[in-house]
């Protein structure tokens, strides 16, 4: 058979298990996954011998600052870290630079034109006097809409009739929604108490951005999920009560999925006493004991949470540090590391290799109409494959951070596992560690539209 490229000798994973494959690539794509020790003419051949063939990793929930606040990301340097780990789709947006309606759309995607070492699909932002864009917002290719239901990182908060209005108007035409899901009141009405009593300290963040406020959001969103039928899902869960109200509303028909991030099955909440802002970020980590985060794990193998993603939102340590804990911004960074941590979690038992590429590949792939030509390695999918080698052990370290963040809340862990070489459309983008930087990447329009081939 013809072809571009073999990648040879490996074991291929996939959702439904590993299996030593041949998996030969043409024009782009995969061509053919063939009983190992074929003859391919012309080739470039890879031998993978003794490493994991999986799909490249879907990252659903990714800010990259681009256009927007650049000293704190861009898209070559966040897409190069995630080239480096495997990561070779992402749905981007900005909160400072937001798309909500069909011309930011075209205006974002022209800026990007050629920034991008992987593929991209752009989600748009829901704004509370904006919601008749919304259909021709998803028409025009936006992977989903991405709502807040308080203000948070200068977005408003969509609530009351507003948000009934954008959950049904979504349901309507068959869109989709990332919801941020922490109640306005609450998290409002904590911020003035602690700001009266002129706290600054670290310990302020669990009592500002509570547990309760997070449940009482999440509890109205489920019931507009079970209302209206609409596809949603809860960004960033953070502890198992949330996951049981989740689950409550599936029960009751809600097709409502629930995004896991590294944060909250790997960080304890009182590490933001000794870490200040390099731990900000909300809904803050709420895992108190060990049995917790082993509670959370279970959740992510079991499918409770349906999907893995970093939600990378990075900032550099002066500007987290700069001001005092209230002035500092959320959020971590989280392409650097994320695959690591996922096959280190592989690696001691906590998920399969196959439950790896499901929660972080097929999984999300799946849920925003990505998949299969994304998200698997089925002949007629895009060759982007990650070459994982599993025994490989790496010290996670700030220096070795691509993101412009250059630090990680994970340096000094020793994970199992790395992805040592990467493809994007069957070319290589990165390889031990190292992006080559072509920015090669193309956008992806999002299901609402007839999707480019
Ligand atoms: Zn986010």
């Amino acid at each position: 058979m013809r072809a571009d490229l073999a990648i040879v000798g490996g074991t291929i994973v996939s959702g439904e298990g590993s299996r030593r494959a041949d998996l030969v690539v043409r024009d782009g794509h995969v061509a053919d996954v063939a009983v190992p020790g074929g003859d391919v003419e012309g080739a470039t051949v890879i031998d993978a011998g003794g490493l994991l063939v999986m799909p490249g990793m879907v990252d659903t929930h990714v800010h990259l600052m681009d256009p927007g606040p650049t000293e704190r990301e861009d898209f070559p340097t966040g897409t190069a870290a995630a080239a480096a780990r495997g990561v070779t789709t992402i749905i981007e947006h900005t909160h400072a630079h937001p798309v909500r309606d069909p011309n930011e759309l075209a205006d974002k995607r022209a800026a990007l034109r050629g920034r991008s070492n992987i593929s991209f699909g752009l989600a748009a932002h829901v704004w509370p006097d904006r919601i008749e864009t919304l259909r021709d917002t998803w028409r025009a290719g936006v992977s989903f809409f991405k709502v807040f239901t308080c203000a948070t990182h200068g977005v408003p908060a969509v609530e009351g009739d507003d948000l009934r209005r954008t959950v049904r108007a979504v349901a309507e035409f068959g869109g989709t929604c990332l919801v941020h899901a922490e109640d306005e009141t609450r998290t409002a009405d904590a911020e003035r108490a602690l700001r009266e009593q002129e706290r600054v300290d670290p310990g302020i963040l669990s009592e500002w951005r509570s547990r309760d406020a997070e449940l009482v959001a999440v509890g109205a969103i489920a019931e507009l999920a079970v209302e209206t039928g609409a596809r949603l899902t809860i960004a960033h869960v953070s502890c198992p009560e949330v996951a049981e109200v989740i689950v409550g509303a599936r029960g009751r028909g809600a097709d409502l999925a629930a995004e896991a991030c590294p944060q909250y099955l790997l960080l304890m909440e009182d590490e933001v006493e000794e870490h200040g802002p390099l731990r900000k970020f909300t809904p803050p980590a709420r895992n108190r004991s060990r049995v917790e985060m082993d509670t959370m794990w279970d959740l992510l193998r079991d499918g409770t949470l349906t999907h893995v993603a970093t939600d990378h939102a990075p900032s550099t340590l002066g500007q987290k540090r700069a001001g005092d804990f209230w002035d500092a911004p959320f959020g971590l960074p989280g392409l650097d590391t994320t695959t690591r941590l996922l096959l280190d979690a592989a690696a001691t038992g906590r998920l399969t290799w196959s439950e790896v590429v499901e929660r972080y590949s097929e999984d999300p792939a799946k849920r925003y109409g990505l998949w299969p030509a994304k998200g698997s390695l089925h002949v007629g999918a895009a060759a982007d494959v990650a070459l994982v080698d599993p025994s490989a052990t790496v010290r996670i370290r700030d220096e070795d951070v691509i993101s412009k963040a250059g630090w990680t809340p994970y340096a000094g862990r020793t994970t199992t596992g790395d992805v040592v070489r990467v493809f994007l459309g069957g070319e290589e983008i990165a390889a031990d560690g190292v992006p080559r930087d072509e920015r090669t990447g193309t956008f992806i329009p999002g299901p609402g539209t007839a999707r480019e081939r």
